[in-house]
């Protein structure tokens, strides 16, 4: 997915800078940047990260960087922060989200000629210059961006650092992602985790709205972009990628998980001797299951933090798994004999579960529950690089359905959690994974945990409907007012 911090100050903000991208490291996976203006022009340097922590690689431009404003990029793909000349002067840009029409937008403007792309990215475009060119494309970084935001499918938040000093913060056209402004004596800084103020003294000012674009300076936030009506923020932050502290749209991730996890207990009681949370994110989900149900949390599996502080994701399937294996450590004394109940927050192959599953059985549990904090993933995401899956048809539903139905792209029927078509999809993932039961979150239960309207989450990976599909979704639901094909599968 990715995440960024841009400060602007009156006095050197190197530190904030450093310490505020650091806060973003759960969010990405594979590259790490800072881009920082002194007197001079910009510095800037990008680093790999995907076998380090970001503060490990950057620990020495941290000591010879210095500047009153910057900004600083985890990123799942792409090398940026970019700096750029263009005729709307010298900047540097930083994005996030996924611009899923690149190749089009490339072909268009290569039509044009007289346009190159000079920074490549695992051998494609890079898509933050691709978003600069667009932007370089109009006569102000207002119109720049506007044009952009209507011409990209997909999302993208970004944030912009003039050489005089201006920081412009965007958040994507349907606020998928958040976008957060933070103020203290003489600095504002914006992030998209509001967990990395409160250490470093800034209180949240104000969230930008979808599409809005703002102008930074250390005294202030003033909007140059409004916010659009619409409104689909990415649900998956409360169930799983975002950091616990956070909150988006004044809902905190923690509490949203422990509601999730008071919902299952609620809806899939079970006796069983203990609940654990499969690390880190199925944690906050069990505790809510555990203070709900009144069964003890115990955990089974214990995570090895000094050495595995963060996501890490190796380019193959085998790495993965062996990198999931090591992460885990079991502790036999709670597993021998007992009847465990465990929360996690999503199935997407099921590979993973499939092998820790195995390994408690090896160590003598008795019974293991699963219980999922959000319903059955069914479709890919569109909007963020939620890197997990690859391909829809990875998806173990998908393989599922395909062992039931043969090849088929519909796959409405399996969205209703009452429908016998959902009941014998469920029930084949719960066998070939081994468990003695498999629930997972009905989706009105995850709004309510979440806690804000229905129609202002994206929840597109579990229902194929979207606000930005024009005209509204294939299916037909309530969100896009024409009659429903899945009938009570959507929660409106
Ligand atoms: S499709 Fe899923 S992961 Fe992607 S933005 Fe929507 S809720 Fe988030």
């Amino acid at each position: 997915m990715g995440g960024f911090f841009g400060v602007v100050a009156e006095e050197d903000a190197v530190s904030d800078l450093f310490f505020g991208t650091d806060y973003h490291s759960h969010l990405g996976t594979m590259r790490g940047g800072l881009a920082v203006l002194d007197g001079k022009g910009f510095q800037r340097a990008i680093h790999d990260i995907s076998n380090a922590q970001f503060r490990s690689k950057f620990e020495n431009d941290f000591r010879r960087f210095h500047g009153s404003s910057g900004i600083g990029v985890i990123s799942d793909n792409e090398d940026q922060p970019l700096v750029i000349s263009s005729h709307l002067g010298v900047y540097a840009i930083a994005t996030v989200g996924v611009v899923k029409n690149a190749a089009e937008l490339v072909k268009e403007v290569f039509d044009k000629r007289r346009v190159q792309f000079s920074e490549m990215s695992r051998g494609g475009i890079n898509a933050t210059e691709l978003v600069a060119m667009l932007i370089n494309s109009q006569e102000s970084f207002e119109e720049g961006v506007r044009f952009a935001q209507e011409k990209i499918e997909g999302s993208c938040s970004m944030l912009l650092l003039t050489c005089e000093g201006v920081l412009y913060a965007v958040r994507d056209r349907y606020g998928r992602t958040p976008v957060v402004a933070g103020q203290k004596e003489g600095a504002v800084a914006v992030a998209m985790e509001t967990c990395c103020f409160p250490n470093l003294g800034y209180q949240v000012c104000r969230e930008l709205g979808p599409g809005e674009m703002v102008r930074c300076a250390p005294d202030g936030v003033e909007t140059v972009l409004p916010p659009g009506n619409e409104m689909a923020i990415c649900s998956f932050l409360w169930v799983y990628f975002g950091y616990p502290a956070s909150s988006y749209e004044g809902r905190n991730v923690e509490m949203a998980r422990y509601r999730c996890g008071g919902a299952l207990a609620r809806r899939n009681p079970v006796e069983a001797d203990s609940v654990g949370g499969v690390p880190d994110s199925g944690v906050a989900h069990a505790l809510g299951y555990a203070v709900e149900s009144g069964i003890r949390y115990s955990r089974p599996f214990v995570k090895y933090t000094p050495t595995w502080p963060r996501s890490f994701m190796p380019p193959n399937q085998k790495e993965r798994e062996l990198i999931a294996q090591m992460k885990l450590i079991p502790v036999p004394g709670l597993i021998q004999g007992k009847r465990l109940i465990f929360c996690d927050d999503s199935i997407v192959r099921g590979t993973q579960l499939r092998d820790q599953v195995k390994r408690l059985y090896d160590d003598g549990a008795k019974e293991i529950h699963m219980r999922i904090a959000c319903p059955p993933l069914l479709y890919g995401c569109r909007f963020l690089n939620f890197s997990r899956s690859k391909s829809e048809m990875d998806l173990a539903t998908r393989r599922t359905i395909r062992e039931i139905e043969g090849d088929t792209d519909d796959v409405a029927a399996y969205r209703d959690a009452d429908g016998t078509p959902f009941k014998e999809m469920v029930g084949r993932i719960r066998q070939r994974l081994g468990l003695s039961s498999l629930a997972y979150q009905r989706l009105d239960d995850l709004v309510e945990a979440i806690g804000l309207p229905r129609e202002k989450l994206c929840t597109y990976c579990w229902t194929g409907e979207d606000v930005s599909t024009p005209g509204g979704c294939s299916h037909g639901c309530a969100r896009c007012g024409k009659p429903c094909a899945a009938g009570s599968a959507q929660a409106s």
